[in-house]
């Protein structure tokens, strides 16, 4: 019989530099596998169209889409300040030794708890997402006899997804204030006396193509310094949002990040002039553009059921417990089989995981004949994966590996059947059967 040592020979997708095939095989599967060097490709190119742009800024990095220590040690070192949305990501940040001056906590429902740990660690900003907050932050903060400088976030009335944007009111969202209400709130916020109103902050969606939508918003967010800057108050700082599009189909335009900036800094220049405010720093947080393609997964092919002229299901031995993002949105992914790299791809079939739901992960996809054994590698799915992942069916966590150069490191270790129950409890009055 052949075995499965034989079967991975065929040539081999390499990623970054590195045989995924080895990887699966040192690592195991499922496996998340990151590139560091893929990140600094897309940081360094946010970095070299603001630098064109000439304008004062700062690159956020949203955690949510990917965060864990050595996360944190990345955007360090690329230069990036972090975004935090949570008291568990803050932890996370602060675990790894990120300076707090740089972080940013947004949430449209931080709890008071995570808002005074937020000013214990003397996090640089916090970003007020309701009325309600500018109060309650604005009380902790007395309370701690803390000064606290905030952005407000603002819905600017444009929501932007994929390809398409939409001008309507969205101002009906959970997220921020609308942008009708803004000069109300900046108000609030200046008669705070524990608050220093530093910036304004909008996002406007997420997996944008278009550039245009950005500049709506800052229509409305520019409208808004002079508003302020009229009740006596400076806005320093304008924040964007990220939201900036990955192409995760060959067939997908790429966003047209090297003008972006330079198109900010020539429209914030002639309102600044007009206005007679002074041109503010410009922050953002992309979190999908930074670590989007910079990541993959590898999976086992396992069984493989054919319907005669229906369909070909191809099972993997992970699914959307590592991946929520096809049933959640029904986002795209493509895929190879990372050990018949360069072979024809004649077969139509579907990825499926293994989750007891439909758990289609790539629906209709064109691969070489598989068979069990196989190693399938999933492209994109370093933004909104590892982060979004559960335990669904007690499935193990997979690891994820760095790769940086020649080196590949864990910085996430694999679940084991021991981690996996180790906050469950038994109540006394059942019995102790172990
Ligand atoms: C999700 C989110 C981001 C990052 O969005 P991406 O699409 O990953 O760039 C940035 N800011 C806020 C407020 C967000 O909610």
């Amino acid at each position: 019989m052949e075995s499965n040592e034989d079967k991975l020979l065929g040539s081999r997708f390499i990623f970054e530099g590195h045989d995924t095939v080895e990887l699966a095989k040192k690592y195991g599967t499922p496996l998340y596998v990151m590139s560091y060097d893929a990140i600094k490709r897309s940081v360094d190119k946010l970095k070299a169209s603001f630098e064109k742009s000439g304008l004062e800024y700062s690159i956020n990095y949203a955690g949510k889409a990917f965060l864990n220590t050595a996360m944190c040690r990345i955007a360090d070192i690329l230069g990036l300040d972090l975004d935090v949305v949570s008291g568990g990501e803050l932890y996370t940040a602060l675990a790894a030794g990120f300076d707090p001056s740089r972080i940013t906590l947004h949430g449209s429902n931080k709890s008071q708890q995570e808002i005074t740990e937020a000013i214990e660690a003397g996090v640089g900003t916090i970003t007020i997402d309701s009325l309600y907050e500018i109060d309650l932050l604005n009380d902790i903060a007395a309370s701690m006899g803390k000064v606290v400088q905030v952005h407000l976030r603002l819905s600017p009335g444009v929501e932007a997804h994929t390809h398409e944007y939409v001008q309507t009111g969205r101002v009906d969202s959970k997220f921020g204030i609308p942008i009708s209400m803004g000069s109300r709130a900046a108000r609030m916020a200046i008669e705070k006396p524990n608050l220093d109103l530093k910036g304004l902050h909008c996002h406007i969606g997420s997996q944008i193509f278009n550039t245009k939508p950005y500049f709506i918003a800052l229509t409305g967010m520019i409208e808004m310094v002079y508003n302020i800057k009229e009740m006596g108050a400076e806005i320093r700082e304008i924040n964007l949002g990220g939201g900036f599009a990955i192409n995760y189909l060959a067939d997908e335009n790429d966003f047209d990040i090297d003008s972006l900036f330079p198109s900010v800094a020539d429209f914030l220049r002639e309102n600044a002039q007009s206005l007679g405010i002074k041109v503010p720093k410009v922050i953002v947080e992309p979190g999908r553009f930074i670590v989007g393609k910079s990541g993959i997964t590898l999976y086992t092919v396992g069984t493989i059921k054919e319907i005669p002229y229906i369909r070909k299901y191809v099972s993997v031995d992970g699914g959307m417990a590592d991946n929520p993002r096809p049933a959640l949105y029904n986002a795209v992914h493509s895929a190879v089989v990372a050990n018949k790299y360069d072979y024809e791809p004649t077969d139509l079939v579907t990825i499926s995981g293994k989750c007891c739901e439909t758990d289609t992960l790539i629906k209709d996809i064109l691969l070489p004949p598989t068979e069990p054994g196989d190693i399938l590698a999933v492209m994109d799915t370093g933004a909104y994966n590892y982060s979004m992942a559960s335990h669904y069916n007690r499935l193990l966590s997979p690891s994820v590996v760095l790769l940086s150069g020649e080196r590949d490191d864990l910085i996430v270790k694999r679940d084991t059947y021991a981690t996996i129950i180790a906050n469950d409890v038994i109540p006394e009055w059942m019995g102790n059967k172990q």
